[in-house]
């Protein structure tokens, strides 16, 4: 362009997407004084608002360049790069979600945009407050570890307000000093010495060494028993990478984004990567951010959202236990991370790792056809063996009236004691009892905004939704027939069956381990120190204990109910049962003890406990696949769930009349529904779900637009498109 500045030549005018729900960027003048390029992060006017947008094109014209506004400043920060604005857009189309949603998953990082300022932090002095209060009592404990915290953060960990914190800043107990404005990246090594690698995985690592080298895009499902060494393989590949100069992304389901991990990629790498999670805080966030950004980040293990991070150099992502289904996001742009880490792979024509010892069957018939390369690690690295997995037939074992482990399962976990080693339970049921009822009159106790059973959670004494977090205290006598002391609590949660534990091992030391008994990381670090420590004998876990940790001493798992995940019968309930009861048994036995699990069940002959106990998982799976393919389900046909959802019952039922009316006919996909959802009611809200099947070279989202792309819906509706659902609720 000509650099002549004249007063009647148009301005250039760019589009500008910002991150609001909107399908489309809009257009913006350009300033004479600025030069704006693509991927650029601009501020720009929108209705009485200021938005950080990034540039997205040149404008379209269709505004009449008199009421165009214009961009009020560029920010200083690299480029959004190509690659993610591609990406962008990709999962937009895909998801159809609106362009500026996704937009948002990538520049949700507050402040990463301003220049970071640098900031007050506090330090424990000598002088003691002349009064001391345990909330005081409780900073100076936090503060006792001599790091370095803002007054924010130092009030956050120690559970207090910030008054009391700057009541201790007064008091001269905490001396406030300036901080550097940001903490550096240290860079991971890539030619620190590894493990020395067993056969298997040096054959391993070397392929995916190969694959980092050949520069291209290629997916390999790394697939291995727990124990196998499949993240030591996979460090070989980020070492490749880093050595040719490329950033990493390591995605892993958030709860197992463990110490343990972070500890294990400082030893290969000698210093911890990047960190991108729920929990950092909102300062982290913006310098983790910009880390990336500017290229000085070189590794980010992250959960899922770690995918939308403006990588300069992306060379390599991970994905760690890739079966998992906290990969899928629900709430917002409803996408699966590990499908959109493939897209993203592709797009920037770099390899993708996907891990596990139980893949899922989409990526299993991924391999099977070819389209991804498959590597296996047949056994345990060293002299561990796998567990020998059994089930307990209940009808025949059963458990005393009003006890929930067998006879069988008590008398293994005594051995187990008696023998100096760590025994587990998993229950993956928060609480003391899923469901209270009145034995007089029958009355339940239902969740007033939800179709859910409230849970009893007797250490808070409370009765809590796990869907919308409603709480009531639990009253002393029934609230429908008033009848005292009639209330009883049916069926075991983990606080329930802890209770049986200090029953019958009162000796032992016993913990509950489940996000409501552990908040925040702190805890969690402690509980999970104290069991490597053998500071506990048995461990009482839901989920939270079934990934990612390694703890030698334990040696006997006991599933207190292997069918929990049966009953809800949507079409991966076979296949997550199995994979979330095979992790928990690659708790047990990691070290030089064998492992034992026990599978207590009232169907001993049902395929999924008949694969874990035969260990023979590629027979289920292609059973499985078998049956999916039978129905045209998923990865054999394709599904998009779609929830019809409104405070007026009746306008919802109404609305959903008419979006059935409007279905497009066409031979190749058929629309169920609608029908009430399972969770008929969710946060006071009515819900009717269709779900739409199509086979799988049908273009869905075509049809979703040609069906709703054009409907008019009421305000008051909310109408939620997920394409590829996991939740049929
Ligand atoms: P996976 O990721 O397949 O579950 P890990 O990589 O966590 O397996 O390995 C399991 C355990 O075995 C870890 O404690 C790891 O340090 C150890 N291990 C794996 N490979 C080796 C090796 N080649 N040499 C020594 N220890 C190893
Ligand atoms: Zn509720």
């Amino acid at each position: 362009m000509a650099s002549e500045i004249s007063t009647s030549s148009p301005p250039a005018r760019v589009a500008v997407l910002v991150p609001l729900a909107l399908p489309e960027p809009y257009d913006y003048a350009v300033p004479p004084d600025l030069v704006l390029a693509p991927g650029d992060y601009v501020v720009v006017p929108l209705g009485a608002q200021q938005l950080i947008g990034v540039v997205w094109g040149a404008g379209t014209d269709a505004v009449e360049r008199k009421r165009l506004k214009s961009v009020i400043e560029r920010l200083d920060a690299p480029p959004m790069p190509e690659a993610l604005r591609r990406f962008v857009d990709w999962v937009a189309g895909y998801t159809l979600a609106p362009r500026g949603s996704v937009l948002r998953l990538a520049i949700r990082a507050p402040g990463a945009l301003e220049p970071p300022r640098s900031r007050i932090a506090c330090r424990l002095t000598d002088i003691r407050p002349s009064r001391m209060t345990p909330a005081r009592q409780r900073v100076v404990a936090t503060a006792g570890d001599g790091f370095a915290r803002s007054i924010r953060e130092l009030a956050q960990e120690a559970g207090v307000s910030d008054g009391v914190v700057r009541g201790l800043v007064e008091a001269g107990t905490l001396a406030p000093f300036e901080m550097p404005a940001e903490a550096p990246f240290s860079l991971p090594d890539a030619e620190t010495r590894g493990m020395a690698l067993g056969p298997d995985q040096a054959e391993a690592a070397a392929a995916l060494v190969a694959a980092v080298a050949a520069d291209a895009f290629s997916a390999t499902l790394l697939d291995g028993v727990t124990g196998s060494g499949k993240t030591e393989v996979y460090f070989e590949a980020v070492a490749e990478a880093l050595r040719r100069g490329r950033q990493v992304l390591i995605l892993l389901p958030e709860i197992a984004l463990t110490q343990q991990f972070l500890d294990r990629f400082e030893q290969r790498f000698g210093c911890r990567p990047a960190e991108w999670h729920s929990d950092l805080s909102t300062r982290e966030r913006a310098r983790v951010w910009r880390g990336v950004a500017e290229g000085r980040a070189r590794v980010v293990v992250g959960a899922r959202s770690a995918l939308f991070l403006p990588f300069a150099e992306l060379g390599l992502i991970i994905v760690d236990e890739e079966h998992e289904s906290a990969f899928k996001q629900e709430d917002g742009v409803a996408y699966h991370a590990r499908d959109m880490a493939v897209v993203r792979a592709s797009l920037g024509a770099f390899p993708i790792v996907l891990s596990s010892a139980t893949p899922s069957l989409e990526t299993v018939v991924n391999a099977d056809q070819g389209r991804y390369r498959r590597l296996r690690l047949e056994a345990r690295h060293g002299v561990a063996e796998m567990p020998q997995i059994e089930a307990i037939d209940m009808r025949r074992d059963p458990p005393e009236r009003g006890h929930w482990l067998s006879p069988r399962l008590v008398i293994e976990m005594r051995r187990a004691l008696e023998a100096g080693e760590q025994a587990m339970l998993f229950l993956n049921r928060r609480g003391y009892a899923p469901l209270t009822l009145c034995r007089t009159c029958g009355h339940r106790f239902e969740c007033p905004q939800c179709s859910s059973w409230l849970v009893e959670h007797r250490f808070r004494r409370e009765l809590a939704c796990h869907h919308c977090g409603y709480t009531a205290p639990v009253p002393t006598s029934c609230p429908a027939c008033g009848e005292e002391d009639a209330l009883v609590a049916c069926g075991p949660g983990v606080e329930r069956i802890a209770e049986e534990v200090a029953t019958l091992f009162p000796e032992a030391r016993a913990a509950i381990v489940s996000s409501d008994n552990l908040r925040g990381p702190a805890a969690h670090r402690a509980v999970f120190a104290a069991i490597e420590a053998r500071e506990i004998d048995i461990i009482v876990g839901t989920q939270i204990v079934a990934k990612g940790h390694h703890f030698p001493w334990l040696t006997l798992v006991g599933v207190v109910d292997a069918d929990l995940g049966l009953e809800n019968g949507d079409l991966r309930a076979a296949e997550r049962t199995f994979q979330l009861l095979q992790q928990v048994a690659g708790r047990a036995g990691r070290a030089e003890r064998p492992g034992r699990v026990l599978l207590q069940t009232w169907m001993p002959e049902h395929g999924v406990m008949r694969a874990l106990c035969s260990g023979d998982r590629d027979a289920f799976l292609a059973r499985e696949a078998q049956a999916r393919e039978r129905v045209h389900l998923p990865p054999f046909g394709r599904l998009v769930g779609v929830v019809v959802a409104s405070a007026d019952a009746e306008l919802a039922r109404r609305t959903a009349r008419e979006m059935a009316r409007q279905v497009p006919r066409t031979e190749a996909v058929s629309v169920l529904g609608p029908a009430p959802a399972p969770m008929a009611l969710l946060r006071g809200r009515t819900r009717l779900r269709f779900l739409v099947k199509a086979g799988r070279n049908v273009n869905v989202q075509a049809f979703m637009k040609a069906w709703l792309g054009e409907m008019k819906l009421p305000g008051a509706v909310r109408v939620s498109v997920d394409i590829d659902p996991y939740s049929f609720m």
